[in-house]
């Protein structure tokens, strides 16, 4: 694709500075830490372990509790500390988009936690906190179909664009699409929409949101063998 006349001067169909981490949380049985330019996401897994209330508890299979969590310094107006109505939507469908990865059937009476902290956020926090549990799913040993991989795309002033930024997201014909996939069976687990826009865009957007999966699938299988060795 072409030249920039974006305001971080990267092409249309790149991605911000992406760093990935894995092994971040010490503590915890699985954990790393995603960068995209200046939003980071922080995810920690605990299990399959005994779940408590016990009353959530399901005989056939296990559960997956996600959280997700904005700082209040993420954002330069300061939030307000703690769980809101975005963050437990966010949490929802970040559970949906994780879930077809997992054999939960394998590991009844039990739940898998994974708590996402964004530590600063400039757009496409879900995506970051998507490919971070991603990879501390991997990073715990819990064996999955595939990683996921997430990453939005969209249209600013007429323009489709990969991994927007928020001032991107701004712009007043945007629209917002972020998109999860399992890049090995290319099934996609998370597409929502924000913003009014043709067939036509939609279809490039995806299209671009697709292969902006594809580079993160590879970055996220090197960030898994830095920790773990094999080259
Ligand atoms: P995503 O972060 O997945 O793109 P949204 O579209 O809901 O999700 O949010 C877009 C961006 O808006 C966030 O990444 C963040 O930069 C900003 N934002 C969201 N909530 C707040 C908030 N409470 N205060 C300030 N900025 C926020």
């Amino acid at each position: 694709m072409t030249k920039s006349e974006r305001t971080d001067n990267r092409k249309l169909d790149e991605l911000r500075p992406v760093k990935m981490k894995v092994g971040v949380i010490k503590r915890a049985d699985g954990s790393a830490e995603v960068e995209f330019g200046l939003t980071t996401a922080i995810a920690a897994v605990y299990g399959p372990r005994q779940i408590h209330p016990r009353h959530q508890e399901k005989s056939e299979r296990g559960v997956l509790r996600c959280r997700y969590n904005m700082l209040p310094f993420s954002v330069s107006d300061r939030k307000r500390p703690g769980y809101d109505r975005r963050s437990t939507e966010l949490a929802k469908v970040i559970t949906d988009a994780l879930e077809p990865a997992l054999f939960l059937e394998e590991f009844p009476k039990t739940v898998i936690d994974i708590d996402m902290e964004i530590i600063q956020a400039d757009a496409g926090t879900r995506a970051a906190a998507i490919n971070a549990a991603s990879l501390a799913l991997a990073d715990a040993g819990i064996p999955m179909r595939d990683l996921v991989c997430s990453v939005a795309s969209g249209r600013a002033n007429k323009k489709i664009l990969l991994d927007m930024t928020k001032e991107e997201e701004d712009a007043p014909d945007a629209i917002d699409l972020p998109i999860a996939m399992m890049p090995r069976t290319r099934k996609i687990t998370l597409l929502q929409m924000d913003g009014v826009a043709s067939h036509k865009d939609i279809e490039d957007t995806i299209e671009l949101a697709e292969s902006g999966c594809d580079t993160l699938y590879k970055m996220q299988k090197k960030a898994i063998l830095k920790k773990y060795g094999s080259k």
